[in-house]
């Protein structure tokens, strides 16, 4: 399929544009494959869950050709695209399938805000959650992660995502930006990666080609702004705004970026790019607002924009967290069912909200509270599960996360019996014990059994199973 022609005569003399190289890199369907890896899985404790880490190898499913991605910790370019899907560690959140201009938000990050200090951070166009993934690497165990969407169909995804990464100082949200008006001078950060008209994806995405049009790019630019001006009362004042897009045009990148300046007290913050990353440093015509476009030809990566702010000044505003809470701590009783679940030393504080108990880390009580009596939460920190008479009926949640005990029995499986698991078939094994026990592949938890004296229950969550039978899956999740 052609290049909308109007696309390409748009982005003439726009710094690094190079007509012939943009076709040529179009034509070529070269694809690039990255993945990240989750580090905060990649070591694990002992069974007395303190010292003594054991590393495990992250290259179990890189191969020597895999090449480290320049700005990114943890990000690695594969030499071809295997099925993931039939990975078990993909769905054991060892690591996630992102593209590699994203994984530059690493940097974006970094450079602007202190990492090691506890940290507000709000992802408000989150799904499927390749950012928010990123980010919870980023942050430290005492900040603060809350990962929106608005579409309620993507919101369960990120929330899939979110589970299989681990954290427990994450928030999983579902609401429309407007809603974070309520939450005024509250964040430190605020990552918008915003919807646009995705020229950035199309050696990706061929069909994307045809759906391009000036009109939309203009109703993009028309949406970021309305989707900026919600938040920007949430972000506090000093706070950092990062801004991304997977568009080329300068309406939704360098646009935007003077609209910001005009429209609110920021500064452009500028970024230290390496030379050989070959990614183009930019500044709007207006405001002169820094921005960082990557190219195809020039990146190995997909088309990606991104600039960040920093807010002069804003309200002061506090909020205090509601006296009343859907959420009331677990009874002594309750924790004490729970606590040899969780790997020792954890500072989690027990939270019930029904019948399910969460732990969500202690330091962050009041962040809790205030997000859910304001902003629809679709799960808070890790889901420990539901106490039945005086034992614990165990959550997927707690099996994939990092506070869980490591000396909790678990049961390895090779590959094929893995994906057995995981695709929610019958499992046969001869295990000596009875009850609760993990599924391991390769060290990594995957999820739960129940061994019952003449059967063996699957757990694993209906709507994760694997489908798929053949090798036929070229397209899974990113
Ligand atoms: N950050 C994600 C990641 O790295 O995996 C990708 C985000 S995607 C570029 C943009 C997201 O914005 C989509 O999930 C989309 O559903 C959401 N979105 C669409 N319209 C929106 C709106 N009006 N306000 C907020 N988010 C919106």
């Amino acid at each position: 399929m052609q290049l909308p022609q109007q696309l390409l005569d748009s982005l003439t003399g726009i710094a690094g544009f190079d007509k012939e190289a943009f076709i040529q890199v179009h034509e070529s369907g070269e694809q690039v494959t990255s993945v990240r890896v989750n580090a905060a899985k990649s070591v694990i404790p002992d069974k007395s869950g303190q010292g003594n880490n054991r590393q495990l190898a992250i290259d179990q499913f890189l191969t020597p050709q895999s090449v480290k991605i320049p700005w990114s910790s943890n990000g690695y370019y594969l030499p071809e695209r295997p099925v993931f899907i039939f990975d078990p560690l993909i769905h054991a959140g060892a690591y996630y399938v992102q593209e590699a201009s994203s994984m530059f938000l690493e940097q974006a990050l970094v450079q602007t805000t202190d990492v090691s200090q506890p940290l507000r951070v709000l992802d408000l166009c989150a799904a499927p959650g390749g950012k928010s993934t990123l980010l919870q690497s980023l942050i430290s165990a005492d900040s603060l992660l809350v990962s929106n969407e608005v579409i309620k169909s993507r919101a369960a995804i990120l929330e899939e995502n979110s589970i299989k990464w681990g954290g427990a100082n994450v928030i999983v949200t579902n609401a429309d930006p407007t809603t974070f008006e309520r939450l005024e001078n509250f964040f430190d950060v605020i990552v918008i990666d915003a919807p646009c008209s995705g020229s950035g994806l199309f050696r990706r995405e061929r069909e994307a080609i045809g759906e391009w049009s000036e009109q939309n790019v203009e109703l993009c630019y028309q949406r970021q702004q309305r989707i900026l001006a919600a938040v920007m009362p949430a972000l506090k004042e000093g706070g950092v705004l990062i801004y991304s897009t997977c568009s080329y045009s300068k309406e939704e990148d360098e646009h935007i970026g003077d609209w910001l300046m005009d429209s609110f007290p920021v500064d452009s913050l500028p970024l230290t790019i390496d030379a050989t990353w070959g990614i183009v440093e930019t500044q709007s015509d207006g405001r002169r607002a820094y921005g960082y476009r990557f190219f195809p030809y020039k990146v190995k990566g997909e088309g990606f924009f991104i600039s960040c702010f920093r807010k002069q000044e804003g309200g002061r505003g506090t909020i205090k967290p509601p006296k009343k809470s859907l959420l009331q701590k677990a009874s002594k009783n309750e924790t004490a069912i729970i606590q040899p679940w969780l790997q020792p030393g954890s500072p989690m504080q027990l939270w019930k909200m029904k019948e399910e108990i969460l732990a969500f880390p202690q330091q962050l009580e009041k962040e809790l509270l205030t997000i859910v009596d304001n902003v629809y939460v679709r799960r808070a920190g890790i889901a420990i599960g539901k106490i039945a008479g005086s034992d614990l009926v165990p959550d997927h949640a707690l099996a994939l996360s990092t506070i869980i005990n490591p000396a909790i029995v678990a049961v390895t499986l090779k590959k094929e019996d893995a994906l057995q698991y995981l695709r929610r078939e019958e499992v046969s094994l001869s295990i000596g014990h009875r009850g609760w026990t993990l599924v391991q592949y390769e060290q990594y938890n995957v999820g739960w059994i129940k061994v019952l004296p003449n059967r063996i229950n699957n757990y694993y969550p209906q709507n994760w199973r694997i489908l798929k039978r053949a090798v036929d899956s070229a397209n899974e999740n990113s």
